[in-house]
């Protein structure tokens, strides 16, 4: 075990692992020669100091960066505690900031039930729980009383509340999907979550990043004048001094595992990674009718464009962080994006079909197992992803580029799954990872809506095609994390 006081860790390392630290900190390994002489192989010598590094246990730059972050992070926590203590304060002061060359949605709820179906329907404040619980609930609810009508999760050692759900749904969900809380007593009455919906907040060290949970069937559906952003600045100003809990992203700040940088570092690579985004969609002829706009960028050329951007800044970081020539570098194979932008710019099929066939009989199992259990919604929601896979699989709907005509609005909400969840999971301090999720996501969220439109009998796709993939994939986040391992990567292919 390795006790570091500088970054406040404990570090179980192996027995190899460990005898290079051992050798290094006494002094009598501490040249290349040694520690070859001591384990044998210098490759292996190489390796073990590069995963060394990049836990930033060796000496160095890299290691010198990540502990001036420690100040960062420590800067960033005394914010945070200062906006938990004083919320009114802190909502009239933080820069908020919302997805980049994006027009604000035209929300309109289509009473879909998808925000009252997700897998915790919370976090309420303290002031939403108080006053959900001394309700009483009308003909539509499945419970009475306002008290019955609550569950918590613990979450990081704290008690999380949220509504409760019975068969994957919200017990205040009528059978008409609509809302008994907001029928029987008002819009106002609902906990923050359930009006804050398709807005969602995360803290960062340079303010509030707001993007929308594209689940929602409802986004862009309105036909009249969107409000402003500014006027959604507001909104989201009040739900901050209401105590809205906002989920804060990670520090200090990794590019990739051991490519540590600043928190102006990283706030730059944003810009630069989502600079052109305005340029490379066609502004809509009329942004009052979206159905009618000219968007004209290939939501997938135009990740790959990010990826490349993205590995080719990381690498030179990580070449300028070197710990010299006997510490084997970081190279493009080593991060989580390699052979990503190849993928999302050919036709060819992203996923091994033999890893996809034994996923889908594994999701198979759980959906009989919830039917037992009677959770229709989830079991609703699996069958929806396995026809994705079964897309993916065929390779027909996914592949063969204009074999479907993607509606306007359609290709508009390809497009969001870039500009809105990309800074969305800059925001959350996840950027390789992050990257490689939102390709996924495109793909399969592409995939199941030609399938979908192909079982219409249809040979377009359209907003409504693209708005359901979308509510499958992001209510499957975990499924789709799971398919990592079934990922084909070009480079592996080549080799
Ligand atoms: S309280 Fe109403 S809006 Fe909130 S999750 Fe339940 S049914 Fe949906």
């Amino acid at each position: 075990m390795l006790r570091d006081r500088s970054l406040r860790r404990a570090l179980r390392l192996g027995d190899r692992d460990a005898r290079v630290v051992r050798l290094l900190a006494d002094g009598r390994g501490c040249g290349f020669a040694a520690l070859v002489a001591a384990l044998g192989d210098p490759d292996e010598v190489r390796t073990r100091l590069s995963a060394l590094a990049r836990l930033y246990v060796l000496a160095g730059e890299r290691a010198t960066t990540r502990l001036s972050l420690v100040q960062e992070a420590a800067e960033f926590a005394a914010t945070l505690a200062a906006a938990a203590a004083a919320p009114e304060a802190a909502a009239g002061t933080v820069p908020v900031h919302f997805p980049p060359g994006r027009d604000p949605p035209r929300h309109r709820c289509v009473a879909t039930g998808a925000c009252c179906s997700a897998s915790f329907l919370g976090p309420m404040s303290d002031n939403d729980r108080i006053r959900v619980s001394g309700l009483r609930l009308g003909a539509r609810a499945r419970v009475s009383d306002g008290a019955d009508a609550l569950e918590s999760v613990e979450f990081q050692g704290q008690e999380l509340w949220g509504m409760r759900r019975i068969g994957g749904d919200c017990v205040a969900l009528g059978d008409d999907n609509l809302c008994d809380l907001h029928a029987e007593h008002g819009y106002d009455i609902k906990p923050i979550p359930c009006r804050q919906f398709p807005l969602r907040f995360h803290r960062t060290p340079w303010g509030l990043h707001v993007s929308l949970l594209l689940a929602c069937e409802g986004y862009d559906r309105a036909r009249g004048e969107a409000d402003a952003w500014s006027t959604r600045e507001q909104e989201v100003r009040a739900f901050l001094a209401e105590g809205a809990h906002v989920p804060a992203s990670a520090l200090p700040f990794e590019w990739s595992a051991g490519v540590p940088a600043s928190v102006a570092e990283t706030r730059g690579l944003l810009d630069a990674l989502l600079q052109g985004f305005d340029t490379d969609i066609a502004a809509p002829a009329d942004p009052l009718t979206p159905e009618t706009a000219e968007y004209t960028a290939d939501p997938r050329a135009l990740l790959a464009t990010v990826v490349r951007s993205f590995e080719a800044a990381t690498l030179a970081r990580a070449a300028a962080l070197s710990e010299g020539e006997e510490v084997a570098q970081v190279a493009a194979a080593g991060l989580a994006t390699a052979g990503l932008a190849d993928a999302l710019e050919g036709d060819a099929p992203w996923f091994d079909v033999t890893g996809l066939a034994a996923h889908k009989a594994r999701l198979a199992a759980r959906a009989t197992a919830l039917a037992d259990r009677d959770e229709p919604a989830d079991v609703t929601r699996l069958g929806r992803f396995a026809t994705g896979l079964d897309a993916l699989i065929d390779n027909a709907q996914a592949a063969p580029r204009g074999a479907f005509r993607l509606s306007e609005l359609a290709r508009r909400h390809l497009l969001d799954v870039v500009h809105n969840d990309l800074p969305a999971q800059i925001a959350l301090g996840q950027l390789d990872a992050g990257l490689a999720n939102l390709a996924r996501r495109l793909r399969f969220v592409e995939a199941l809506a030609c399938a979908l439109s192909a079982a219409d009998g249809a040979s377009e796709v359209t907003a409504r095609h693209t708005t359901l993939a979308l509510k499958v994939a992001y209510r499957s986040e975990p499924d789709i994390t799971a398919l990592s391992a079934s990922w084909v990567r070009r480079a592996d292919a080549a080799t």
